[in-house]
């Protein structure tokens, strides 16, 4: 008896990460009535560090009619998460296992004449072009041969094309994806001349799908919108995540006090430190501790000092805190706690960088 209650205890009062799916719904039922197609559920790497499994049921649940990851190995845990709509993955390696992507019922990308060459058994396929961003998807100049040899695969029951795909490099600007969409109406019109019939056509990510509905054609693939990251600027969708970790300690320091790490903080008055068992191991970025702020006792609190692998110091000056308050790493944003935005503008980097960076070791709510 005595023991289980140290072992509850010991639950509540270590770093967890809750995750709100019905935010995820709300954000995915939104791209579904602003899309002019369908919607495809990014769900690569772990569902944006949400879960994979949990992010596509909710999507699909919401109204998404697609699910995107990049490898095989993803697609078959979508499946094995119980989710049934046609699944595309874009990012295979040229010996992709085909025969276990065809008895799972997913889709692959083909972005060239190797990845071509190795299909068999009727795999259904998304031709992958190129539309400007000199990485993955076939070159332009390739396109034309990639078309007549997916025709031939085609008719030798190798393959069944479905769709064409292309990705836009700079969707967070205004007015920058007409080279895009021209390029990749191109590419169905030449694939279509070679005697391919690809009914779904697909270009646009959040930013696009967002801002323009020009990109929008037969499908958008969404990832970043559905957890409540907008790349462009422009909407307010709901953030999923809320990070919390218990204060482990609490320290009383005087005037001139060198904190952490190479005394990267001195602090400038006495004050009153908190120990919080949170670090750059958990996903908070280095890199972000001189601007860093965390929520604790009623108010943005900063981090004092070096981010360490396991550990932050937070100033919270003459308030109360005693050890096992607890402290809110981000969140919403809707109590005034710091956003994924904040943590990422503070590292130098984008929100999805933070949001896929949460460490393993952190224990998932998902509710
Ligand atoms: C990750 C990815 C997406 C999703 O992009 P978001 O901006 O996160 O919506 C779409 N398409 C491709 C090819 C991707 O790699």
């Amino acid at each position: 008896m005595g023991a289980r209650v140290t072992s509850l205890r010991q639950a509540a009062l270590e770093p967890a990460l809750q995750v709100d799916l019905t935010a995820v719904a709300d954000n995915t039922r939104r791209f579904v009535s602003w899309a002019r197609g369908s919607v495809m559920a990014v769900v690569k790497a772990d569902g944006f560090g949400h879960g994979l499994g949990d992010v596509a049921r909710t999507a699909v649940a919401a109204g998404a009619t697609w699910i995107g990851v990049t490898s095989l190995a993803e697609a078959v845990q979508v499946r094995e998460s119980g989710v049934d709509v046609p699944v595309l993955s874009w990012l295979n390696p040229v010996d992709v296992d085909v025969r276990t992507a065809v008895r799972y019922g997913i889709d692959l990308s083909v972005p060239g004449l190797e990845h071509l060459a190795a299909l068999e058994a009727g795999v259904r396929v998304h031709l992958q072009l190129d539309t400007g961003m000199a990485r993955d998807g076939a070159a332009p100049e390739s396109w034309l041969s990639l078309m007549s040899a997916a025709r031939r695969a085609e008719l030798a029951g190798r393959v069944s094309v479905a769709g064409v795909m292309g990705h836009l490099p700079c969707a967070d600007t205004p007015g920058a994806n007409e080279a895009g969409k021209r390029a990749l109406l191109r590419g169905v019109e030449m694939a279509r001349q070679a005697g391919l019939r690809p009914s779904v056509r697909h270009l646009a990510a959040t930013s696009a799908a967002l801002t323009d509905p020009g990109t929008h054609l037969d499908v958008v693939r969404i990832g970043a919108g559905l957890v409540g990251i907008d790349p462009s600027g422009t909407t307010r969708l709901r953030s999923a995540l809320r990070f919390t970790a218990p204060v482990v300690q609490v320290r009383r320091v005087a005037a001139g006090t060198g904190v952490g790490y190479g005394h990267a903080h001195v602090t400038d008055r006495a004050t009153t430190l908190a120990l919080l068992p949170v670090g750059y191991a958990d996903g908070l970025p280095r890199t972000a501790s001189a601007r860093a702020e965390v929520w604790l006792a009623g108010r943005r609190r900063p981090v004092a000092g070096l981010i360490s692998m396991d550990q932050v110091v937070v100033d919270v000056g003459d308030d109360a805190v005693l050890p096992g308050d607890e402290a809110v790493v981000f969140g919403p944003g809707d109590d005034g706690e710091p956003t994924v935005a904040d943590w990422a503008r503070w590292a130098g980097t984008i929100p999805h960088e933070i949001v896929t960076g949460i460490g393993a070791r952190v224990r998932r709510n998902v509710r």
